[in-house]
């Protein structure tokens, strides 16, 4: 494997010759739904590029940014591990020089639910995802649909600015238990992850309901009792249409999302499912 440690370094090792290339952008600190991502990757493609860059342009003043893990070595020997062709570990400055002003923004989709909660999060998304695409220049580009809200934002962005690329999305990886993997799972205590347990308790239960109201209920049910520890805090918990991301009227017939956010502790968690309606 090839360590690219600046975007001139990427640009000496990047060879269209050798086939397809196929793209997976990370923050590090990773765990096997990044792997599951580098696997889906490495099967629709012939060379695999990952990047860890935590990116400063997502996080608002009062989030995670300064204490989000950086396990770079650990990281690096994971994509050696996996077959990784390059990995890309920009510096922040290489990123973002001095005096740059033009970002993405990320519109109506990207002011709802987790734009809500964090004003300008899918501005820095977007505006990190478009740069690594032109740096990079993949055929394909793989994310997580644990990130579903941000996935349909790239979608719409690769639309809306005939972004070259073709965007995969990945099913969420959890552990047995249940819990979504995150990097900032290694933030909660062991009463904490229990407690976090109530989100993806909720959208199971949910995932078995027939309406609006009762998938309503039921989620509810599931997060109104976890609510009792302060230690959690519903961020939100909302039904939403997969395009528009809008919130479902009760009536609703066809495809949802159930999307859901909570600090437990200090870690802030987001979970998500896609359910049907008949
Ligand atoms: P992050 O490093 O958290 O920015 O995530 C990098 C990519 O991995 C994003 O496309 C995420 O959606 C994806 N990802 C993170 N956690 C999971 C998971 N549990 N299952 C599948 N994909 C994930």
């Amino acid at each position: 494997m090839k360590v690219a440690r600046s975007i001139a370094e990427y640009a000496a090792l990047r060879d269209p010759a050798q086939g397809r290339i196929a793209f997976v952008p990370t923050m590090g600190a990773l765990h096997n739904g990044h792997r599951s991502l580098i696997r889906l990757a490495r099967s629709r493609s012939d060379l695999v590029v990952v990047s860890i860059f935590v990116n400063p342009l997502q996080f608002g003043p009062d989030e995670d940014y300064a204490r989000y893990p950086r396990p770079l070595e650990v990281d690096l020997e994971s994509c050696e591990a996996e077959g990784v062709d390059i990995a890309f570990v920009p510096s922040v400055t290489d990123l973002y020089p001095p005096g740059r002003q033009i970002t993405v923004s990320a519109g109506a989709l990207g002011s709802v639910l987790e734009g809500t909660s964090r004003p300008g999060h899918f501005d820095g998304v977007l505006t990190v995802v478009l740069k690594l695409l032109n740096i990079i220049r993949p055929d394909v580009a793989v994310f997580g649909q644990k990130d579903i809200q941000q996935l349909a934002c790239i979608q719409r962005m690769v639309v809306d600015l005939n972004v070259p690329v073709e965007v995969l999305g990945a099913p969420i990886v959890r552990d047995p238990d249940g819990l979504a993997l995150s990097s900032r799972n290694v933030f909660l205590s062991a009463p904490e992850r229990s407690l976090a347990l109530s989100l993806s308790t909720a959208l199971e239960k949910a995932a078995t309901q027939t309406s609006v109201p009762a998938a309503r209920m039921a989620a509810y049910e599931i997060l109104d009792r976890a609510a009792d520890d302060p230690a959690f805090v519903l961020d939100y918990a909302t039904l939403v249409n997969p395009t528009t991301f809008a919130e479902l009227p009760d009536d609703y017939t066809g495809p949802a999302i159930l999307a859901m956010a909570a600090h437990v502790g200090r870690t802030r968690l987001i979970d998500n499912t896609i359910l049907t309606f008949a």
